[in-house]
């Protein structure tokens, strides 16, 4: 459903998706997949640096449909929106670049 969800969205036009990124996301309880566009102007929340200067962190809150699992992520970006730091709780995070390895 969220596949489908996604190519309608961002099928056609790339222009949704250039301000933004897919999360990938794995629960660790039951290996359910998430997989969520995050909105770089919309969904990061900024954060005021002392000194000036704004940084952005997201944090999100994710429950699956197949446990109630609650998998929190945390990501720190910089002033430009790019991806400094990020933690994962509950789950882990999935890698599109990495080679895949099963168990
Ligand atoms: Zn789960």
């Amino acid at each position: 459903m969220l596949k489908k969800l996604a190519k309608k969205l961002f099928g056609e036009g790339p222009s949704e998706s250039r301000e933004g990124f897919f999360l990938h996301v794995r629960c660790s309880n039951c290996g359910e997949v998430f997989n969520l566009f995050i909105n770089k102007s919309t969904d990061l929340a900024q954060n005021f640096v002392e000194g000036g200067g704004v940084t952005y962190f997201l944090n999100k809150e994710i429950i699956g449909g197949r446990c109630k699992n609650l998998i929190q992520v945390r990501m720190k970006f910089d002033g430009a929106r790019n991806v400094m730091s990020r933690e994962i709780e509950n789950g882990e995070f999935i890698d599109e670049k990495e080679p895949g390895r099963e168990g």
